[in-house]
């Protein structure tokens, strides 16, 4: 008797997600804690690794720093599963806030408030730590297949609430590819970014009236966008990838342009 309630129990326990992941379950919980120590600390004598002010004088008003950016990838992997178990290995060091499978399943990974592993090395305007000013949304995609419609609904709803949330303005839902030319080519050319677009996430253009000034400058126009135009190719062909998917050129064609300058005037 008492063995088969130990197998219901192990076979209740394996149902559910919390049992499989229960001792990475239990390692984020660790991680809160210490977190929460640091918080807790009183008075603040030490900020981040920073040295002490003199006086501490706690303030009666604040609250918890919020995100301002999503960053939308493709996982590059063949699972949700997969994605998951990378996402909970310590050595591999990286993670998301969000995953969201092919069947529109949303995983929640970690509390929007802290900083995932997501980003690595770039640069959006002059932020240079996207990890610490942003959401990352993974989705699961080998990069050369299209994302599914439950996907595309289940991402709908996710940035729906992180807008309003957050507070996040429309031209601050970006991709990985933007924020790491040349380094990253996430969401693929398969992304819908136009529909996004339509429904407040991210910016699209229309270049019915646009007229280009003579002095218009590519370059200088990606810059004003947000683009890191330090390697000037790897620049163009990230905008290429967003925004005219079907041009693997490393050049703005006279059409593109005008839509570079339609969405940098919506930058500014
Ligand atoms: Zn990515």
């Amino acid at each position: 008797m008492k063995l088969l309630s130990i197998v219901a129990a192990a076979l209740l326990l394996a149902g559910c997600a919390g049992g499989k992941y229960s001792s990475t379950n239990k390692a984020y919980k660790r991680q809160v804690k210490s977190f929460a120590k640091l918080l807790r600390e009183y008075p603040v004598e030490d900020s981040a690794g920073l040295p002490w002010a003199g006086q501490w004088v706690g303030t009666t008003n604040f609250g918890m720093r919020r995100p301002n950016f999503v960053v939308i990838h493709h996982t590059a992997q063949n699972s949700c599963e997969q994605t998951l178990k990378t996402f909970t290995l310590p050595r591999t060091q990286v993670s998301a806030h969000y995953v969201i499978c092919k069947d529109g399943t949303v995983h929640h990974m970690l509390n929007d408030l802290l900083r995932a592993h997501h980003a690595g090395v770039g640069r959006w305007g002059n932020d240079t730590d996207l990890n610490s000013s942003s959401i990352g949304i993974e989705i699961d995609n080998n990069g050369s297949e299209p994302f599914t419609k439950l996907q595309m609904t289940s991402l709908g709803n996710l940035l729906g609430r992180l807008k309003r949330a957050y507070n996040i303005p429309a031209a601050n839902f970006i991709g990985h590819s933007d924020i790491a030319p040349g380094r990253k080519v996430d969401p693929s050319n398969f992304f819908p970014w136009m529909d996004l677009a339509r429904q407040g996430y991210g910016l699209w253009y229309d270049t019915t009236n646009v007229q280009l000034p003579v002095d218009f400058n590519v370059m200088n126009s990606l810059r004003i966008i947000g683009y890191d135009i330090r390697r000037p190719e790897a620049a163009i062909k990230s905008f290429n990838l967003h925004y005219l998917p079907a041009d693997t050129s490393v050049q703005v064609s006279d059409p593109g342009k005008k839509i570079l300058f339609s969405i940098q005037q919506q930058s500014q």
